[in-house]
């Protein structure tokens, strides 16, 4: 009881973030306040809507996978009307009305879709779906390098003549060539550099005291050397930015459907992944772009070890007295100064115990 009781207290309590941000989405931009919640827990149980789409040749190819990672998008998509129903029901449907009367095609496919109303659930987690970018030609391999385990994490950059260097060693493994074509023709056609790496770097892990790198391309789209793997080896989870909800608390369920994910598939929080890792491509933007994705990950190991706890015969509740907080721990108001003032409450058969929390605005 201790451990749990101080876990909440150092990890799960923390001063309320009160920000302006900016939410990218292809239609509009739009200012939005985030209010986080009175714990990085949210106290909710993960439900899905279970909407399956059957296999096809558009967007479920029916074929099972390992899963190595998950990767986090936002639809980027900011239509009030574009809610994480309307993308489960696109991928469903296999198309989706683009303006009235216009029905087009849709060939994406995620294993989630989530937003404040729920968890769509799209594509069974071990099939592969087209989210990532990276096609679906590579199956996750590791190179072995000649860099031997010097005991740190490895850092990936890229030599004068082209090669990956790992904590500035060089490796014998080249880094993909920088090239591009337009109409035709070829634009740019160089040896690439540390700057073209996607600012999530690259697959680096030591397998038996040596360094390995994972398989690697130069996408000329987003203009970066990014991982393979995505619609290959992970499994896929639209978060939905659209206007007029409440970013942080779909955030929030994000993070709660990552943790459940890691778990259930003995995965880590290094496991958790950007679509920028595979493509360079910007996304989750909203996330990206206001500084969230560390947070982002602050909430996950919340509550992957809240999970943990729960798997131990731990339960959670909160309370409160205080009209501002709802009983999920989201606060809906941030009027007045007054801290806010609430309890969590652990149980475990018998035992019981409640930690008191005021915390300011
Ligand atoms: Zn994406």
């Amino acid at each position: 009881m201790k451990e749990v009781i101080n876990f909440i207290k150092n990890n799960v309590v923390d001063k309320i973030i009160i920000r302006d941000i900016r939410v990218y989405g292809w239609q509009l931009e739009y200012d939005h306040k985030i209010v986080s919640s009175a714990a990085k827990y949210l106290f909710e149980d993960l439900s899905f809507n279970e909407n399956i789409v059957e296999v096809n040749d558009d967007n479920r190819p029916g074929i099972v996978k390992p899963n190595r990672y998950v990767t986090v998008h936002d639809t980027g998509d900011a239509s009030h009307l574009h809610t994480a129903k309307f993308w489960s029901e696109a991928v469903y449907n296999r198309s989706w009305e683009q303006s009235p009367g216009d029905v087009v095609k849709y060939l994406c496919s995620y294993q989630y879709v989530v937003d404040n109303e729920g968890i769509y659930h799209n594509v069974p987690d071990n099939e592969v779906a087209y989210h990532a970018g990276d096609g679906t030609k590579f199956d996750y391999t590791l190179y072995k390098t000649n860099v031997i385990d010097d005991g740190k994490k490895g850092i990936v950059s890229i030599s004068s003549d082209g090669y990956y260097e790992i904590n500035n060693q060089v490796t014998n493994i080249k880094a993909p060539r920088v090239y591009q074509e337009k109409n035709g023709e070829v634009i740019v056609d160089r040896i690439p550099t540390t700057s073209d790496i996607n600012d999530q770097s690259i697959l680096c892990k030591v397998v038996d005291g040596y360094y390995h790198l994972g398989e690697t391309y130069y996408s000329p789209g987003y203009k970066k050397i990014a991982n393979r793997g995505g619609n290959n080896n992970s499994i896929g989870i639209e978060s939905c930015i659209t206007y007029g909800t409440d970013i942080y608390y779909t955030w929030q369920k994000t993070a709660k459907l990552v943790a459940y994910l890691l778990d259930e598939n003995n995965l880590t929080i290094d496991d958790v992944k950007q679509h920028h890792y595979f493509s360079g491509k910007n996304c989750p933007q909203t996330i990206r772009m206001n500084g969230f994705w560390d947070h982002f990950l602050e909430l996950v190991k919340v509550e992957l070890q809240m999970r943990l706890f729960i798997k131990n015969g731990y339960s959670f509740k909160l309370m409160t007295n205080d009209s501002r907080i709802s009983f999920n721990g989201r606060i809906k108001l941030t009027e007045g100064n007054k801290p806010l003032s609430f309890m969590i409450e652990v149980s475990k058969g018998e035992e019981k115990e409640t930690i008191e929390f005021n915390v300011s605005l």
